[in-house]
């Protein structure tokens, strides 16, 4: 009798872009990458931490190298993804936050939050695209976008806001480039434990917050964020785009 397979999670062969990948979910989404068998690139923008990173990985046995890129400069990163491409896999985990009640919001934050989450993922997505469409190659294209990218959140109005609109350009992104196999797709992390949240937990009355929203009952880890970045890079996520993979620990759930 002839029974289904179970569709590899495994990465060998591909060709991985990790951006963000210096600290927090980026970091940790070069080591699952690259653990399930991808050669990863790993990008933040300065070269000590990422080294590190991506020597470790080396040490481990895997296949990384580093490279020091500022994702803000659009036309430098389009011109190193072209010449270094094609990427089989994106994760995008760059990004910013400036917390502050919406009374407060200044408008250079308020452009610097968007220029990163906003105007920095969108053309790095589409450079990575391009490479693809170019080699006529399919490929999984993941943004770390947030759960507040399907709610709103106190002093949250600007980041909430990028996050939103991180969803919208992946799904016109995934409806555009389906006809050449590539897959566009978020993850959208609850509160994770990384140098980027720091501040929110140190305040006791964002804690309680926190632990009222999280149904699971404690902040997520990064290690939350590993399995769900190899499914949706890899073939066992075949028949998945333009949608978000919700890792809340039931956040949005209410
Ligand atoms: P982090 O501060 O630990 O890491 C951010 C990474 O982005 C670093 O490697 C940094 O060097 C890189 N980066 C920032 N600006 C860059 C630029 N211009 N060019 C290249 N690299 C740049 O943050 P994190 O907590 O790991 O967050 C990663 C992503 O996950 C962000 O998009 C964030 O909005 C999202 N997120 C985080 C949480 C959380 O609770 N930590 C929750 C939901 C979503």
């Amino acid at each position: 009798m002839d029974l289904p397979k179970t569709p590899t999670f495994r990465l060998d062969g591909r060709r991985a872009l990790a951006v963000g990948a210096s600290s927090g979910i980026g970091a940790a989404a070069a080591v699952a990458l690259a653990e399930a068998g991808a050669h990863v690139v790993l990008v933040a923008r300065s070269a000590d931490k990422l080294t590190s990173v991506a020597e470790e990985l080396v040490r481990r046995g895997c296949s990384a190298e580093p490279m020091a890129l500022d994702v803000t400069d659009i036309e430098a990163t389009e011109r190193w993804v072209a010449s270094s491409g094609p990427f089989d896999v994106l994760v995008n985990s760059a990004g910013l936050a400036r917390h502050g009640p919406a009374l407060d919001t200044k408008p250079e934050d308020f452009d610097a939050v968007f220029g990163v989450n906003v105007r920095s993922a969108y053309f790095l997505t589409r450079a990575v695209a391009r490479g693809l469409i170019e080699h006529g190659r399919a490929g999984s294209l993941i943004n770390i976008s947030s759960q507040m990218a399907h709610v709103g959140g106190v002093d949250r109005a600007v980041y909430a806001a990028t996050k939103h609109a991180v969803e919208g350009f992946t799904k016109s992104m995934a409806i555009e480039w389906g006809q050449h196999g590539i897959r566009v797709n978020t993850i959208c992390p609850t509160f994770i434990r990384t140098p980027l949240t720091e501040q929110t937990f140190s305040n006791p009355e964002r804690a309680r917050w926190l632990a009222e929203k999280i149904k699971l009952g404690r902040i997520g880890t990064v290690e939350d964020i590993m399995a769900g970045v190899v499914y949706l890079a890899s073939d066992a996520s075949a028949m998945v785009t333009g949608t978000a993979l919700r890792i809340d620990g039931g956040w949005t759930a209410d």
